[in-house]
């Protein structure tokens, strides 16, 4: 829905990097404590915000 012109990478909405979309999870199919973590901290990030499959990689790694 939101601009994106590369069919090949996409950007984390967790940290803004750029990762390949193979490796893109949409928050709805996290776990729900995960979610509900993320969501905590990011509550303006939608139920299909996509983000790094590796979160452990990038969630702590915004600051
Ligand atoms: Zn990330």
């Amino acid at each position: 829905m939101a601009g994106d012109d590369d069919q090949d990478k996409t950007t984390c909405a967790l940290c803004g990097k750029a990762m390949p979309r193979g490796d893109a999870v949409s928050l709805a199919v996290m776990r729900p404590d995960m979610t509900a973590m993320i969501l905590a901290d990011h509550p303006d990030m939608g139920p299909n915000a996509l983000i790094w499959r590796a979160i452990a990689g990038c969630i702590w790694n915004t600051s």
